[in-house]
């Protein structure tokens, strides 16, 4: 029976998949409407968890209606494998997949698993077998953050630490998680130290768990005996206690020399929820912002991701023009380069047609999103306006009427209202406490006076253009 689920495995998942994930798997027995499986390492374990949690039990279901449950363990403690040791996965594992895949169900424990509790809370989180060192792309935005994770990564047991912690932060999709699970799979091939690598989130279901079961001790005690320990999107670290909790761990770990990286869409500092002794101790390390993906950078990562593929589908191929096309046009983030790729990938395989630039531009349509134009800020018309007329900031937020003065805050109050979202109220309250009335009125006298005055509307205008700028 156990060879008939395997066979059916096979065939749904797929050959390449099936010996990257499956091979290893080992029946181990069989109760009622529980099946007991376990794999060699916890990785596998929760790979498998994540993303294949129903098709399993879908293939035991077939053999065995009765199955309702499968319960997954690892067989032996032992730590996750280098990627290139166990994770060929094939170029159809979809990011999207992994993501969408942290909400399938959880294939439960058994009460015989040979993780505690404690343990098992810190099996780290999933990591993405392709987001290594090597395939990511260097460029102008993230050279410096590349440089520290490859010395972070590279680094000893004993070594003197250099920047402690290491505190990435970035925009979406712009290469954090990558770079952490690289500096993750590269701690953990080459040297015996021990990296964990855990987004905040699951950083904060540890605890909890662990405070439910009364392991916390031990679980404090396990996460001290990190060598490195990375956190992915710390800003949604939320609660008191797993804040105050993280502290001590931080200044523990950082205390005794090991290596803290972490990751976060804001620089410590406006990190809000966060108390001041952790935001500077997050502060007094290496503190790295990587920027926004230049064109070059786009066009680099596009080219891997094709690369990638290709190992898979050895006849799928985009033009340079496409490749041209797509990182010209796609500015937001890695993730949407990602997707076009796999977008074409998958049109050219469905209908066997080679890609070309008219497949790319009905296919990513939606993917291209205009140029986001700059957030203004109300203190920038302010600043800007005032040194055009040669008065001061303080002047258009006072209650002075003389002309001088006057004008130049109805044209502020104007242009805050049309280059910003702000309402009138809040913008009045910007201009020193002014009614909304105020406001209205300054907007429409000037509407009105730019319609028929040239050098007005000339002025206005050119204001614009250095704030856009
Ligand atoms: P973040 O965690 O900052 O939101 P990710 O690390 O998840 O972003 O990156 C989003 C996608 O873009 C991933 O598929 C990632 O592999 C890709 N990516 C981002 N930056 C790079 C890079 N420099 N080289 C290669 N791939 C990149
Ligand atoms: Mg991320």
């Amino acid at each position: 029976r156990w060879s008939r689920v395997k066979g059916r495995l096979r065939t749904s998942v797929g050959e390449d998949v099936y010996t990257s994930w499956f091979a290893r798997m080992d029946l181990e027995s069989v109760q009622d409407e529980a099946v007991h499986l376990s794999v060699p390492t916890r990785f596998l374990k929760s790979w498998i968890q994540a993303h294949y949690a129903d098709r399993v039990l879908t293939c035991w279901q077939a053999e065995m209606p009765e199955v309702h449950r499968i319960d997954l363990t690892v067989r032996s403690a032992m730590r996750s494998a280098a990627p290139a040791k166990e994770a060929t996965a094939p170029a159809d594992q979809r990011r999207t997949e992994q993501t969408n895949g942290r909400h399938a169900p959880e294939l439960r424990a058994t009460a015989t698993a040979p993780v505690s509790a404690s343990h098992d809370a810190l099996g780290g989180s999933p990591l993405d077998p392709r987001l290594t060192f090597a395939s990511f792309v260097i460029g102008r935005s993230n050279t410096l953050a590349h440089a520290a994770a490859r010395q972070v990564a590279e680094g000893r047991r004993g070594d003197p630490v250099m920047f402690n912690p290491l505190y990435i932060h970035a925009g979406v999709g712009l290469g954090k998680t990558h770079l952490l699970q690289a500096v993750t799979w590269a701690g953990n091939s080459g040297s015996e130290r021990k990296v964990l690598y855990l987004t905040a989130e699951k950083f904060m279901y540890g605890f909890v768990a662990a405070l439910k079961t009364q392991t916390a001790l031990a679980f404090k005690e396990a996460l001290r005996g990190i060598d490195v320990l990375v956190i992915d999107d710390l800003q949604f670290l939320q609660g008191k206690s797993t804040q105050a909790e993280f502290c001590h761990t931080l200044n523990a770990l950082i205390d005794a020399g090991r290596q803290v990286v972490i990751a976060a869409d804001r620089p410590p500092s406006d990190l809000e929820s966060l108390d001041d002794r952790v935001r500077s101790r997050l502060a007094g390390g290496l503190v790295v912002e990587m920027g926004s993906l230049g064109e070059e950078l786009r066009l680099g990562i596009l080219k891997s991701r094709v690369a990638a593929a290709r190992a898979h589908h050895a006849s799928f191929d985009v033009p340079e023009t496409v490749l041209d096309y797509l990182a010209r046009t796609i500015t937001h983030n890695g993730r949407d380069l990602e997707g076009a790729i796999n977008r074409l990938l998958a049109h050219s395989k469905l209908n066997n047609q080679p890609v070309t630039l008219e497949m790319a531009e009905r296919e990513v349509r939606d993917l291209i999103r205009p140029q986001e134009p700059k957030r203004i800020k109300i203190e920038d018309i302010q600043r800007v306006v005032a040194r055009q007329y040669n008065v001061s900031r303080s002047d258009l937020l006072s209650s002075r009427r003389t002309a001088n003065v006057v004008r130049p805050r109805q044209v502020a109050m104007y242009l805050a209202k049309t280059l910003t979202l702000r309402s009138l109220p809040e913008i009045g309250r910007r201009f020193g406490g002014r009614d909304h009335t105020t406001v209205l009125h300054a907007v429409r006298k000037i509407e009105a006076l730019v319609a028929r005055d040239n050098a007005l509307s000339e002025e206005v205008e050119s204001l614009k253009r250095q704030l856009q700028e």
